[in-house]
């Protein structure tokens, strides 16, 4: 069942009524369920804990969604004592065999599409098609991986020496790996980081972000369905200062897998670096200044669908997004006027409904802090374009989607993260010069190029230091297993979630001589 003929989740055709229908249904099951969650230890749920988190629809701030019991440094200690104990055992069970556990979660979320498609909704504020794809990814996460482990680690594998002498190599887990992840992929990465790590022979002590911990326990409640052990997965949700900071400093902690802000990467590097005992690996995947080059002899129809989806979708909050539009100056006018038409035709709204495009942000942290960058290019740019926000957006935190024309990418100092998309202009003779800048602002995760001329797009792909380059196509929504995603500089460690390296990050190998 391994290594042959593996296919990506189906998900749901919602254009089509016989699949739209059913679907439909099982997710309006939970339209007011209120969730419970807190830590899970061993395999135990505690829900009297000292803090807590009332979870609100994003869209709406009237409507409860839930409750967590939030960790504290005492329980993130505990859970790191316990993933510790359990990982001799769940270490030296033969990798095909942590392999299924990781496949029957996979299934398990198929069948409970609709529960954590309205958890996509209601706690992460996900747009219909957004959650779909949330679930899909998840599932080829864990299919991906366990596939990996399966065909590379179980068996030692056989390298021979010039000398012809035959030495076998066997890929183990390190120990304890601790997983932070964050709330815009809240399942998705949320799993991925977590089952690349068991698949791989670690026991693990999950972080999820604290706006999305109830799908996080939920998944968690599935792994262990699913017959991962109780002692192998560790769920402590909370706040990132009170458990984040204890599950990097703690030195039973073997691995670290992030995913996030690149100033939290940094402090995460400190708090690994700080520590009096062996370095481990860190995995870091972080933010972006994405730039989409578009020349003149791109076709103006194809560049905007691209542009609105690569900076709109998802409202804007995923790190591959497009943030800086640089279009050729003869092309300019035409370009902007469609993408204008286009934003005009943006329905923002609530995320259940199928007519909707673009959510509300995660919170209302996110809101203000785009409202202030907005606000202040109000003042220094030349506003584009802003989507129209309805009535039915007042009561949640909604962005409306704006672009701005900006003289220059220097202006931006910081990544943006929501529907925002700044737009410079440039000449021909330029082209060195806007790749240069882009390269200069330290971030290199995605980039988007728009020409029809071969030499123009490969020159740019060779020149410009991104981890995934999309060309004359839009530049998010990575498919596990076939564009591995990731980058570099400010953007991440590496190895490419998604991709035929990822895995080994999470082993040590050793050679039987
Ligand atoms: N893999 C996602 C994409 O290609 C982005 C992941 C992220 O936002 O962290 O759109």
């Amino acid at each position: 069942i391994f290594g042959e003929s593996r296919k990506n989740s189906a998900g749901v055709n919602i254009e089509i009524e016989s699949e739209w229908a059913p679907f439909a249904a099982s997710v309006a099951k939970f339209a007011e369920h209120q969730w419970q969650a807190g830590p899970i230890i061993n395999g135990e749920v505690r829900t009297e804990t000292k803090q807590g988190f009332d979870v609100k629809a994003p869209y709406d701030r009237r409507e409860a969604v839930g409750h967590v019991a939030f960790a504290d440094a005492e329980i993130a200690a505990e859970a790191i004592s316990v993933a510790e104990q359990a990982y001799p055992e769940w270490s030296t069970r033969p990798a095909s065999e942590r392999a299924v556990c990781i496949q029957r979660l996979a299934d398990l979320l198929e069948d409970n599409l609709g529960e954590l498609v309205a958890l996509c909704h209601r706690e992460a504020g996900k747009t219909i098609q957004d959650s779909i794809d949330e679930v899909r990814e998840a599932v080829d996460f864990c299919r991906y991986y366990a596939d990996q482990a399966s065909v590379n680690f179980s068996q030692p594998k056989a390298v021979t020496g010039f000398d012809g002498n035959v030495k076998q190599i066997s890929y183990q887990g390190r120990g304890v790996f601790t997983c932070i992840s964050p709330w815009n992929f809240p399942l998705a990465i949320f799993l991925g980081q977590v089952s690349a790590a068991l698949v791989a022979g670690n026991t693990v002590v999950a972080k999820p972000a604290e706006q999305t911990s109830l799908i996080a326990f939920r998944a968690i409640e599935m792994m262990l369905e699913a017959g991962v052990p109780a002692g192998a997965v560790q769920l402590v949700p909370g706040r990132g200062r009170e458990v984040g900071a204890p599950l990097t400093s703690d030195v039973r902690i073997t691995g670290v897998a992030f995913t996030g802000s690149t100033e939290t990467a940094q402090a995460i590097n400190r708090s690994l670096a700080a520590r009096d005992c062996a370095p481990v690996p860190f995995i870091a995947e972080t933010g972006g200044q994405n730039a989409m080059i578009v020349d003149s002899t791109a076709l103006p129809e194809q560049v905007v669908r691209d542009v609105v989806r690569s900076s709109f979708a998802s409202a804007g909050q995923r790190c591959s997004a497009l943030r800086v539009l640089f279009i050729q100056q003869d092309i300019a006018d035409r370009v902007i006027s469609l993408i204008k038409g286009a934003m005009a035709e943006l329905s923002v709204g609530r995320p259940q409904l199928h007519s909707t495009d673009v959510g509300p942000v995660i919170d209302l942290t996110a809101r203000n802090k785009l409202m202030t960058h907005i606000q202040s290019l109000k003042n220094q740019a030349k506003l584009v374009a802003q989507a129209k926000l309805d009535d039915s957006c007042q009561h949640g935190d909604f962005v409306a989607p704006t672009a701005f024309e900006i003289p220059s990418i220097d202006v931006l100092k910081n990544e943006n993260f929501g529907p925002i998309l700044h737009i410079v202009r440039f000449k021909a003779s330029e082209l060195d010069q806007v790749i240069d800048q882009i390269n200069n602002t330290g971030f290199g995760l995605t980039m988007g190029v728009h020409s029809r001329n071969e030499r123009t797009y490969t020159h740019i792909e060779r020149r410009a230091r991104v981890g995934n380059c999309y060309i004359n196509r839009d530049q998010v929504g990575a498919v596990v297993g076939v564009q591995p995603f990731g980058g570099q500089g400010l953007s991440g460690t590496g190895p490419k979630a998604g991709g035929p390296h990822y895995l080994y990050r999470f082993t040590k190998d050793v050679v039987e001589a």
